[in-house]
């Protein structure tokens, strides 16, 4: 199955350009992926094709209108359901995302989540944001890529879609690749190397070089729960670990030791 984003935007060339190389690139030509940037602008009703005006009630700058927003959401939510008739029948509304420093923190378990869907719609705010009623109508998520404030929503938009696309099937090389990944069972990834053997005159860990996996494993293992205790100590309390990790990490004074 393929996923297809549909990223709402003034500015069309900046996501397309964007997300159209490298992996994602490669993944769209084979067809596991789309990545469809809709001009909101296309969808201005005036003549001089303005998309933004002066909020009511004074304030600092401009808010995108309602209707050219709602326009370009018809028009794509149109087209998903025609090509779901096409394909299988089934109808169903379509997930649309506003990309809001209000929203709800993203994070790989909501990718995960979103991944799932089969399209998806993004919606990038710009100025001073969006008028709020066409939001009541068409926003089904708020998300904010953390607790800082961007120009636009285009590059928040960019995060999500790389980041949910690599979990879609076929996008990364091996299935594995991203199952070890950070954040992934709420562990910080272990350090990697590569050649040459030594560098700076830094060598490799010794046990990468002897070939034995079970060692590997188990040193790669503690490597992550080592890096998560000292760097993300919040993340470890949601980690599932054995009691012998538990004892391990608190012998190393990693974890606190039960009353
Ligand atoms: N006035 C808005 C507020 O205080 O909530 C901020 C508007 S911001 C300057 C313009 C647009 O950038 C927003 O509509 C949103 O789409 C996007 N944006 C800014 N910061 C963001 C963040 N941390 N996460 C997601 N989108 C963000």
């Amino acid at each position: 199955m393929s996923m297809h984003f549909h990223i709402l935007t003034l500015f069309p060339d900046m996501v397309e350009n964007g997300l159209h190389t490298s992996i994602l690139g490669r993944a769209t030509e084979k067809g596991l992926l789309s990545i469809e940037a809709v001009n909101i602008r296309d969808y201005a009703f005036n003549k001089h094709q303005s998309v933004d005006d002066y909020p009511y009630g004074g304030g600092a700058g401009m808010l995108m209108q309602a209707e050219p927003v709602y326009l370009a959401y018809q028009a794509v939510e149109n087209k998903i359901r025609e090509r779901k008739l096409r394909e299988d029948g089934q109808e169903g509304r379509t997930r649309v995302v506003y990309l809001s420093p209000q929203g709800a923190t993203f994070s790989q378990t909501m990718a995960e989540e979103l991944a799932r869907e089969e399209d998806l719609m993004l919606l990038c705010g710009h100025y001073e944001g969006i008028d709020e009623r066409v939001l009541e109508e068409i926003v089904t998520d708020y998300v904010s890529i953390g607790d800082y404030v961007l120009t636009g929503g285009e590059l928040p938009a960019m995060v999500m879609v790389d980041t949910i696309s690599r979990l879609v099937p076929g996008v990364l090389h091996n299935d594995v690749s991203a199952e070890f990944d950070s954040f992934q069972d709420n562990l910080l990834e272990y350090p990697q190397y590569s050649r040459p053997e030594i560098w700076h005159e830094k060598r490799v860990p010794e046990v990468l070089l002897s070939g034995h996996h079970a060692n590997i494993e188990k040193w790669r293992r503690e490597q992550s729960l080592l890096r998560t205790a000292k760097a993300r100590p919040d993340l470890l309390e949601k980690a599932e670990l054995s009691q012998k990790e538990i004892r391990w990490l608190q012998e190393k004074g990693l974890l606190p030791t039960m009353e």
